[in-house]
């Protein structure tokens, strides 16, 4: 930490208005701050998650964070508001996978005898979004980061929405294709496992080597044999047998009990393009806009697997082939690779399938695309626009908005929640982003 520039800033204000204490934790670093009442960013820092070290230690870690900001704030913080992963009340720490911990009460995050507020990671960016950023004003959106994973925060009504349980909000395992891939966490075809920074370079990665593995004359194979967007086909052996699903995480899901169920006929999310047992003509690139028609739901790009080894763009990557990012993924399909263009264009549709249904089922303003592939910008935003409103037929799609606040999202939420501890009716409202601004945040 180095709070030599901001300490006199922190301690002037101290004694204006107060501040607090917020801290956004994520898997593999701690983002925390000092942030006044009028929204004044006092004071940032990053620190790992010593997630390796087990739970207790990132309790103390955190603990330490809190204790050492709060001195640099100098004098008594008003509240202290943590944002944290996994199921989430907002006194209390249920459960987290990605960290190990169960059942952490708020006041065990913080040495300080002061008010704390807890709250789940995304939709603590959520609130963030909502109060101060691109969801300012709407009552009813989506936030939805797209990073490692996939969550969203459901605001509705102006406020992040937790279910009956805390469970609301994780979109990403809502199942898009079904008879897909297996998702890390049990289930079959989740959205996750498509469309997540992570999911998009593995499958990418995997196309590779499988395309490479797998070119024997005289053997039509079909793209979606291999990759899981539609189901396996029974006549033909499938080369990505369970032991090469990743182990569902603990606690989630039972594993197994879906493998040996025989797979429905797909209803498809295809009705073109998807050729029986024979190798297609490969579509380069992504579909140019207006390619669908009417409210016909788009073909993906299809072609024979055995074809790719020789994509004249593979060799880009040859010195790190099958260590591409997603970025890099996205940036091969935009110039037309064939390999990249199915991966993400696999991506784009379970978004699509996974958008249309939260936008019937809630009828958001607006969903606030985030995390780190929506840096993807236009490849990312406008075919998904499109796909959105193309399986949309009785209503207009919600607009899709970049998320606003970036990764200062979740420590932003965490100091909203540090205010509401301290029982600041409504804060946030008033504050401004030229103010959010002031100093940057690293
Ligand atoms: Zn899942």
């Amino acid at each position: 930490m180095d709070p030599d520039p901001s300490r006199g800033v922190a301690a002037a204000h101290a004694t204006r208005g107060g501040y607090v204490v917020a801290l956004d934790v994520g898997g593999t670093a701690m983002k925390g701050g000092l942030v006044g009442a009028g929204g004044e960013i006092l004071l940032t820092d990053r620190r790992p998650t010593p997630r390796d070290e087990g739970p207790l230690r990132v309790i103390e870690a955190i603990r330490d964070f809190v204790a050492d900001l709060a001195r640099a704030g100098q004098g008594t913080p008003s509240g202290v508001g943590v944002a944290v992963p996994g199921l989430v009340t907002e006194d209390r720490a249920v459960y987290s996978a990605n960290i190990g911990w169960k059942d952490v009460p708020a006041a065990g995050f913080t040495p300080l005898d002061v008010p704390v507020r807890l709250g789940h990671d995304v939709r603590t960016g959520g609130l963030a979004e909502s109060v101060l950023g691109a969801g300012r004003g709407e009552r009813d959106f989506l936030f939805l980061p797209i990073g490692t994973g996939i969550a969203g925060a459901v605001v509705m009504s102006g406020t992040p929405y937790g279910g009956s349980s805390g469970w609301g909000g994780e979109i990403g395992h809502i199942p898009v294709f079904p008879g897909g891939e297996r998702c890390a966490c049990g289930q079959i075809g989740c959205l996750e496992t498509y469309a997540s920074a992570a999911s998009v370079a593995r499958r990418y990665a995997e196309r590779l080597s499988r395309a490479a593995s797998t070119r024997t004359p005289g053997l039509p194979i079909r793209t979606g044999d291999l990759y899981g967007g539609p189901p396996a086909r029974r006549d033909l052996p499938h080369p990505e047998g369970p032991q090469n699903f990743r182990s569902p995480a603990p606690g989630l899901r039972t594993p197994g009990s879906v493998e040996e169920r025989a797979l429905p006929p797909e209803p498809g999310p295809r009705p073109s393009g998807s050729v029986e047992g024979g190798s297609v003509s490969p579509e380069p690139g992504l579909r140019p806009s207006g390619s669908v028609e009417g409210r016909a739901v788009s073909p993906r790009p299809s072609q024979d697997v055995t074809s790719l080894g020789s994509s004249p763009y593979v060799g880009e990557l040859a010195p790190a082939r099958g260590h591409a990012t997603a970025e890099d993924v996205v940036r091969l399909a935009m110039r037309g690779d064939p390999a990249a263009s199915a991966i993400w264009d696999d991506a784009l549709e379970a978004l699509s399938y996974a958008l249309a249904t939260y936008t019937l089922l809630l009828d958001p303003s607006m969903i606030v695309l985030g995390g780190g592939l929506a840096q993807a910008g236009p490849a990312l935003f406008d075919p998904l626009a499109e796909r959105l409103q193309s399986r949309l037929t009785f209503r207009a799609a919600p607009p899709l908005r970049p998320a606003a606040l970036g990764m200062n999202a979740g420590m932003l939420g965490a100091a909203l929640l540090g205010w509401q501890a301290a029982g600041v009716p409504n804060p946030g409202a008033t504050w401004t982003l030229d103010v959010l601004r002031s100093p940057s945040v690293p």
